[in-house]
């Protein structure tokens, strides 16, 4: 693990705690750790985002409706492995491009972000309800990554559309929404539109 030291200037108010503290050495240590993560069972999702203009995004289904609350089929469009409600195994589904996407509702705008969003800060998340042409909307909400400047305009019920990273880089940023509509030249920088979700 490469390790950079640097002597912390006195004046910081990490030296505050200690009642000696001109006797004190404080160093601002920098370190990079490199490792190898897993996607497990979630890599087909990102398999799914990383097609480019064939980019697909996928849900999960569980199908034993005696085993939930109400006994009906669940479907998860973040897509997870085991049924929260009965804990058995789900099965994977793709959303087609007739899928409706609408705003439900908004995140807090946050400047402290995990590692796939830290060179997108402000993250600025909608949170995305998918309705597939059988009319029924998922069970659950997708946290979608909008730009600012859709941020600050969203409301409830806006259409919205995914694309995908032109140079994926198996994060989940790898996956925008932008407003239904927006011409091809005013995508993100660098995402592009999957054959299979038209704007
Ligand atoms: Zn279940």
């Amino acid at each position: 693990m490469p390790v950079k030291d640097k002597f912390l200037n006195p004046e910081d108010k990490s030296y505050k705690p200690s009642r000696h503290p001109e006797h004190l050495v404080v160093v601002e240590r920098e370190a990079t750790i490199r490792y190898k993560k897993s996607y497990g069972g979630m890599s087909l999702y990102f398999q799914g985002i990383m097609e480019k203009e064939n980019a697909v995004l996928r849900y999960t289904v569980c199908s034993n409706q005696d085993g939930h609350d109400e006994p009906r089929v669940l479907r998860f469009q973040v897509p997870r492995m085991d049924c929260p409600e009965c804990y058995e195994k789900t099965a994977w589904e793709s959303l087609p491009g007739e899928t409706r996407f609408t705003v439900e509702t908004k995140s807090t705008a946050v400047n402290l972000a995990g590692i796939s969003f830290m060179d997108q800060l402000p993250v600025t998340v909608a949170w995305v309800q998918a309705v597939p042409p059988d009319g029924t909307a998922l069970d659950t909400l997708t946290a979608g990554m909008v730009s600012l400047e859709d941020y600050n305009t969203l409301v409830k019920g806006d259409e919205l559309r995914p694309v995908f990273r032109k140079a994926p880089r198996a994060s989940a940023s790898d996956v925008m929404w932008v407003r239904k509509g927006t011409p091809v030249r005013d995508l993100p920088e660098d995402y592009i539109l999957s054959k299979r979700y038209k704007i």
